[in-house]
């Protein structure tokens, strides 16, 4: 049995695989690979699919199956995973760390230093203690910045379609009533067509003046040149992205915009989430090859 190692994963990851067969990261062995594993970056297109006669599983390491046509595999008797479970704390300590620093304008101040810049009165902070962030997706990432945002002494509000309570966050009964009482702005759901541009110039004027946003879920889920033109307009107070409409972002007006902070598509890449995705890996494909 040959398995594809396609994206990046943690250094251990091929050892800890060899006791079920071959472990390869040459691509162009796809033709003979039985077990795929991606994250991002490779894109399990139907033609990537009838390029792999041998393929029987795809598993991605990583929340969501966006990259995957898994409808087309399904067709083709391939098993598809994920592993949803692995990525939850570091996804949600981005987001935080995305949230604390815009109102702190860490990223500024330093590239303000190091410009020979003394911005010490230009730069007003605000605090996160007793403001309100609102977080559209309330699963497993928007529960865990929730309990963090709780701890920094945050009112926490959510919605989502079919939750109606938690411990953490007042689930409101709209997304609109979220977006006119929060502060900070948190995105968590999936991308599908339900969610797709849905912070949009319409959904925009639903925001508190100067709010700010922070997306660690998916890019498309926003209108880039709506949340710039908010940015622009001072509608929005700051936006800080993880994620964007491809990986690396081509002509994004947001690589010009003011008020943002920028990171590569990074939410899911601690060590302790790869470890964390190689163990949840071994364990998939001891269980698909105890069933074959
Ligand atoms: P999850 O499935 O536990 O939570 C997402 C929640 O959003 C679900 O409860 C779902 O029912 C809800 N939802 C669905 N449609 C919605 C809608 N229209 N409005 C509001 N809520 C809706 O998933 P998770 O593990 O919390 O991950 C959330 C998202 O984070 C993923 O789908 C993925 O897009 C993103 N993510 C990003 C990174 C990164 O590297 N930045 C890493 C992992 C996950």
């Amino acid at each position: 049995m040959l398995i594809l190692i396609s994206d990046a994963f943690d250094a251990s990851l091929p050892g800890i695989l060899s006791r079920f067969g071959e472990v390869t990261d040459d691509k162009s062995r796809l033709a003979d690979a039985e077990i795929v594993l991606i994250r991002s970056k490779t894109k399990v297109t139907r033609e990537y699919i009838d390029s792999a006669p041998r393929l029987r599983y795809v598993i991605r390491g990583g929340v969501g199956l966006d990259n995957v046509d898994v409808a087309y595999a399904r067709t083709k008797g391939i098993k598809v995973d994920n592993t949803a479970d692995a990525s939850t704390t570091a996804v949600a300590e981005l987001a935080f760390a995305l949230m604390i620093a815009l109102p702190n304008h860490i990223a500024a101040a330093d590239a303000s230093m190091r410009q020979g810049k003394w911005l010490k009165n230009e730069l007003k902070r605000t605090e996160l203690y007793g403001k309100t962030l609102g977080i559209l997706g309330i699963g497993r990432i928007g529960l865990s910045l929730a309990v963090r945002a709780r701890a920094f002494q945050m009112r926490v509000l959510g919605w989502h379609p079919d939750v109606y309570f938690t411990d953490f966050a007042e689930i409101c009964p709209t997304m609109e009533e979220v977006l006119e009482r929060s502060d900070y702005v948190s995105l968590h759901m999936p991308l599908v067509d339900s969610t797709r541009g849905i912070i949009n110039k319409e959904t925009l004027k639903r925001f508190k003046d100067g709010a700010y946003l922070i997306n660690t879920g998916r890019g498309k889920c926003i209108v880039e040149q709506d949340v710039v033109d908010a940015l622009k307009s001072g509608k929005l107070r700051g936006y800080a992205t993880d994620v964007w409409n491809s990986d690396p972002p081509e002509n994004s007006p947001l690589l010009g915009a003011p008020n943002t902070i920028l990171t590569p598509h990074i939410g899911a890449s601690t060590k302790e989430n790869m470890i964390r995705i190689g163990i949840i890996v071994e364990r998939l494909i001891e269980d698909y090859t105890a069933k074959k």
